[in-house]
C-alpha cells in the first residue's frame, strides 16, 4: 500500500450544514405527509451531508396524479416544439451557472473526486442542449406513393407519463441522459433519484421553476425503490418506466409493469471486457484499462471490469497496468487531483472485498492491490487498485459486477477465442478491442454481443449516439434520435382524397 499514490488532504471545504433535500410535486418543493427524512453520510467523511425526505405511497399518488393531468390537460404536450425547447436550453443555462454547487453535494453523498463531479455536472447541460435540439426537429414520415387518392402520414406523439428511476454512482447524468429527452416529446413525469444521492435531483427542481416548466409536467418523489419505485412501476396511470440501475431490480420492475403493459426501458448492468491484441498502442491501449476499471471505483456499469489479452503480451502487459495502477491518485474526493474516491456503502465495500476473496481461493493470483485502503485521516472507506490474473471464464470475478476498482485478467490465443470469452456472458452493455488490424476490429466488432463497441478507444460517448445493451443488460436506448424516439409513440393517419372508396355494402 506504500507505493501507491494516496491523497489525503483536501482543499474544497465540507460545507457548515447539511443539504435539505424535498420532493417536488405539482410545482410546490415539500416534505413528506408524515415528516420522515433520511440522513446520507458522506463515503468519504464520514458526516452526515444531506437530509432527504423519505416518501411514501401519499407522494407518489401524489406526483403520478399531478403529472397525469398535466398531461391530459396539454400544459406541456400541446406546446410547439420551439416553446419546449426554449425552456430545456434555459435549463442548460441554469445547469451551467450552478456547476459548483451541484458537483460539491454530488461528490459528497457518491464519494466520486469533485473534478469528475464537475465534469458530469457540467456536460450534463450538453444533454439538455441537444435534447432541446430534438424538440424542435423531431417529426414523423409521409407516404406519397399510395396512389392519386390516399395520403398517409405516420405522426410521432408522446408517450404520456413517464416514471424515471436512477442510481447512486452517476446520479446527475443519469437523470439528465433521461428527463430532458422526455421533456423534449412532450411527456410529463415523475422521477426517483436513488436514496443515497437524492440532493443534485431534488435542487433541479428548482431550475427547472425558473426556466419556466409549468407545474406537473416534472415531479419529483424521494425515497426508498420501496414502495416509491414500486409504485411508479405498476400504476395505471403511468405510460412508460424507464430505469437504469441492477440487473435484479430492472427485472422486478418488466413483471410489475407487466400488468397494465406499460413500456419498459432499461438500463442494466454489465461485465465489460476489452480485447488487447499484441499489435495495437499498447501505452494506449493499458492506459485505457487503467481509465476502465478505476474510473467511478469502478462502480459504472460500463466499468471494464474485465480484460482478455493476448498470452504473447500477457505478463508484459499487466505489468505495465499494475505499474500504472500505482500511479492513479486515489483518495480525498475533495481534493482537485484526485482521481478515484470512496466506496458507496460499507456494505459495498464487503462485497468487492468478497468476490477478491472467492477469486483467490479458487486460485488466482493478486498481482496489485486485493485489500481495503486506509486513507489518512478519512477511514477505510477505499478499495486498493486492484490487479487479479489468472482468473478462468468460470469464476464470480469473471462473471458478475464487482462494482469496485478489481480488473480481472483472462487470455487468448486466436480472435475465435477472444469473441468466444467475449460472449460468455449473461451482459451485454459493452466490449472493446485493441488492435492496429481493421479487419480484426470489423469482425469483432460485428460478432461481439454488445449495445456498444469500441475499437480502440473506452468509454467514448456523445449525446447523439445511442447507448444501451443487449442480454441481460438491458432493452432500449438511451440518448441520440434512437433515445428520444422510446419517449414517443406512432400514430398512422391515413386520409382519403376524394370519394374514391369502393362501397363494401352492395347498393340497392
Ligand atoms: P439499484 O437497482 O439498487 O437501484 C436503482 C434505483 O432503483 C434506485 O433509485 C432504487 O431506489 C430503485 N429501486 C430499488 N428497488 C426498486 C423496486 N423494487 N422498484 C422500483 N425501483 C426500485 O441499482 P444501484 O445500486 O442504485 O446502481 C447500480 C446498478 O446500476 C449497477 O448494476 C449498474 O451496472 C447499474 N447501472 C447501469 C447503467 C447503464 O446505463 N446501463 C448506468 C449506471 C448504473
Amino acid at each position: 500500500m506504500k507505493d501507491l499514490h494516496i491523497i489525503s488532504e483536501q482543499t474544497v471545504a465540507l460545507p457548515n450544514t447539511a443539504y435539505q433535500a424535498r420532493h417536488f410535486i405539482n410545482g410546490v418543493a415539500q416534505d413528506s405527509a408524515d415528516g420522515r427524512k433520511s440522513d446520507r453520510i458522506s463515503p468519504s467523511h464520514g458526516v452526515v451531508v444531506s437530509q432527504a425526505a423519505l416518501g411514501s405511497e401519499v407522494e407518489a399518488e401524489a406526483a403520478i396524479k399531478a403529472a397525469r393531468v398535466a398531461f391530459d390537460d396539454g400544459r406541456w404536450s400541446c406546446l410547439s416544439g420551439k416553446a419546449r425547447a426554449a425552456v430545456l436550453n434555459k435549463v442548460a443555462d441554469l445547469i451551467e451557472a450552478n456547476v459548483e454547487k451541484l458537483a460539491l453535494i454530488e461528490t459528497l453523498e457518491s464519494g466520486k473526486p469533485i473534478s469528475q463531479a464537475r465534469g458530469e455536472c457540467g456536460g450534463a447541460a450538453d444533454l439538455w442542449r441537444y435534447a432541446a435540439s430534438l424538440a424542435r426537429t423531431s417529426h414523423g414520415d409521409s407516404h406519397n406513393a399510395l396512389g392519386s387518392d390516399i395520403l398517409a402520414v405516420v405522426l410521432k406523439e408522446p408517450i404520456g407519463v413517464v416514471s424515471i428511476i436512477t442510481p447512486w454512482n452517476f446520479p446527475f447524468w443519469i437523470l439528465s441522459q433521461k428527463l430532458p429527452f422526455a421533456l423534449a416529446a412532450g411527456c410529463t413525469c415523475v422521477v426517483k433519484p436513488s436514496e443515497v444521492t437524492p440532493s443534485t435531483t431534488a435542487m433541479l427542481a428548482e431550475m427547472l421553476v425558473e426556466a419556466g416548466l409549468p407545474a406537473g409536467v416534472c415531479n419529483i418523489v424521494l425515497g426508498y425503490g420501496n414502495p416509491v419505485g414500486s409504485l411508479m412501476a405498476s400504476h395505471a396511470d403511468v405510460d412508460m418506466v424507464t430505469f437504469t440501475g441492477s440487473t435484479a431490480v430492472g427485472k422486478m420492475i418488466t413483471k410489475t409493469a407487466g400488468d397494465t403493459l406499460k413500456k419498459v426501458a432499461l438500463e442494466l448492468g454489465g461485465k465489460n471486457p476489452q480485447v488487447i491484441f499484441p499489435n495495437c498502442d499498447l501505452d494506449g491501449a493499458a492506459d485505457a484499462v487503467t481509465f476502465g476499471i478505476y474510473f467511478n471505483v469502478g462502480q459504472c456499469c460500463n466499468s471494464s471490469s474485465r480484460i482478455i489479452v493476448h498470452e504473447d503480451i500477457a505478463d508484459a502487459f499487466v505489468a505495465r497496468v499494475v505499474e500504472m495502477s500505482r500511479r492513479v491518485a486515489f483518495g480525498n474526493p475533495l481534493h482537485p487531483d484526485t482521481q478515484v474516491g470512496a466506496i458507496v456503502t460499507p456494505e459495498h465495500a464487503a462485497k468487492i472485498d468478497g468476490y477478491v476473496r472467492a477469486a483467490v481461493a479458487a486460485g488466482a493470483e493478486v498481482c496489485i492491490g486485493g485489500a481495503a485502503l486506509s486513507v489518512p485521516g478519512l477511514g477505510d472507506q477505499f478499495y486498493q487498485p486492484t490487479v487479479v490474473r489468472g482468473v478462468t471464464a468460470d469464476m464470480a470475478i469473471a462473471r458478475e459486477e464487482v462494482f469496485g476498482p478489481v480488473l480481472a485478467v483472462l487470455t487468448f490465443r486466436t480472435l475465435e477465442e477472444a469473441i468466444a470469452l467475449t460472449n460468455d456472458a449473461t451482459y451485454g452493455l459493452s466490449a472493446g478491442i485493441w488492435c492496429d488490424d481493421i479487419h480484426t476490429c470489423l469482425e469483432f466488432s460485428r460478432r461481439a454481443q454488445a449495445g456498444t463497441v469500441w475499437t480502440n478507444t473506452w468509454m467514448d460517448g456523445f449525446p447523439e449516439v445511442a447507448f444501451g445493451g443487449v442480454k441481460q443488460s438491458g432493452q432500449g436506448r438511451e440518448i441520440g434520435s434512437y433515445g428520444f424516439d422510446e419517449f414517443l409513440e406512432v400514430k398512422s393517419l391515413v386520409m382519403r382524397v376524394g370519394r374514391t372508396r369502393a362501397p363494401w355494402v352492395k347498393r340497392a
